[in-house]
């Protein structure tokens, strides 16, 4: 018998839309409340490597990202010119029947769990928020915005990096710091020779290309930044193409098909760590509103459906919720920690060697495959 009957999932993304699967899974009635009136997201890529592949497998949902990706083996890293320099494979033993990454577009990862949320009986709300809150020991009651009301032995908050649900449990101690680096994305005809990811290192910043369909792959570019500044929309074009002077071979080309500010996906990064337990009562906190990530891992959504995915499994015991619970914090919240912290100091090597400063500690390949071997690792 499951350790609870219903939850309230709160936050229709990645990690909660995974999460109301794997509930589902487990007999657990669930409702799900998502701010935005549907599941529009932008169109740029996720990187899946092996270990969310797993993960995804164990609620049955690999195969189809996989189907509608594009697998690829691990990273081509050239120099700024274009010039190859070597391949940095990886592996797949966490789930050996998969590839090691597969590159998928967020709007197909979407389309994949929404519709498996649905299709498993998750009683989805859009354009509702968590009016009230007040969790009175046995049950959680909680009222919505569309001006329902009802009881809950658990709530999921999965609402993201500036979780409201965090807020309400926590307060404001822990918030999204800026590491000093941001991403620039943007899709790209994917031409026949790029199989693999590709790592560009320049001078100053790096660029990444991830195969996603047969005929899409996207761009990523990490750059420093001064300050968390905002970027004017109508210059993200101008201002990815000065950031990519200085680049030769297939990166130049690519340049100069970037013309349109719209289709240029601007994010600073941000990390953030919840001390644990990532729970009060029957309230818990899952996803990057408890650990966000700088991309460096690729592992944000995989972190998120790990939480969802062992939280819906560990939910199947006959056991009270608070030894379950903490059997989650258990195993989760030294991985999270791990990711962080080898992510952020990637970051910072980084940003030392694109400053001129010479650090003989600098590692930042060697810490990376260490680092993606570890998490193929049971979580
Ligand atoms: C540009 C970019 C590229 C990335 N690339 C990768 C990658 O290649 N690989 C990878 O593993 N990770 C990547 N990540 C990280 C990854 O996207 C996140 O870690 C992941 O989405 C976290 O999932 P989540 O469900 O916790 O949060 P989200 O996916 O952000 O979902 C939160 C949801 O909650 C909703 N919400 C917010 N507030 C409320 C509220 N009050 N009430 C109801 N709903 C609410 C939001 O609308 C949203 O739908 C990337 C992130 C960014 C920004």
């Amino acid at each position: 018998m499951p350790a609870i009957r219903n939850a309230l999932v709160i936050g229709g993304g990645i990690g909660g839309l995974t999460a109301g699967v794997a509930l589902r899974q487990s007999g657990i009635d669930v409702d799900l409340v998502e701010t935005k009136p549907n599941f529009s997201v932008y169109g740029v890529g996720i990187i899946q490597p092996n270990n969310t592949l797993r993960a995804l497998d164990q609620i049955g949902l690999a195969a189809r990202c996989v189907e509608l990706g594009t697998p690829f083996p691990g990273w081509r890293i050239h120099d700024a010119g274009g010039n190859f320099l070597m391949d940095a494979p990886n592996e797949s033993h966490a789930a050996p029947k998969f590839p090691s990454n597969n590159g998928i577009t967020r709007p197909d990862l979407h389309r994949i769990l929404y519709e498996a949320a649905y299709a498993h009986g998750v009683t989805i709300h859009l354009g509702t928020q968590v009016h009230a809150l007040d969790d009175r020991c046995d049950y959680v009651r909680v009222e919505l915005t569309n001006g329902l009301t009802s009881d809950y032995d658990l709530v999921i908050g999965a609402d993201g990096l500036y979780s409201e649900t965090r807020k309400r449990l926590f307060g404001v101690s822990v918030t999204p710091q800026f590491t000093g680096q941001a991403v620039w994305r943007h899709n790209f005809a994917r031409p026949d020779h790029v199989q693999w990811g590709e790592i560009h290192m320049g001078p100053h910043s790096k660029v990444g290309l991830t195969p996603l369909r047969s005929d899409l792959m996207y761009m990523f570019l990490v750059t420093s930044e001064l300050g968390n500044q905002r970027v004017p929309e109508d210059q993200l074009a101008v201002l990815m193409r000065q950031r990519l002077e200085g680049f030769g071979g297939l990166i130049s080309t690519l340049r100069d098909q970037i013309t349109d500010p719209t289709e240029v996906v601007y994010r600073p990064m941000e990390s953030l760590l919840l001390p644990s337990p990532w729970h009060k009562g029957r309230v818990i906190i899952i996803g990057d509103a408890a650990h966000a990530t700088t991309p460096h891992l690729a592992q944000g959504a995989a972190m998120a459906i790990e939480d969802a995915v062992l939280l819906g499994t560990l939910l199947r015991r006959d056991a009270s919720l608070e030894k379950l619970l903490t059997e989650f914090m258990s195993r989760r919240f030294n991985r999270a920690r791990f990711v962080i912290e080898s992510s952020d100091r990637i970051a910072t090597w980084e940003m030392e060697h694109w400053s001129g400063v010479s650090n003989p500690d600098a590692r930042p390949g060697q810490l990376l495959h260490e680092a993606s071997l570890a998490l193929l690792d049971e979580y």
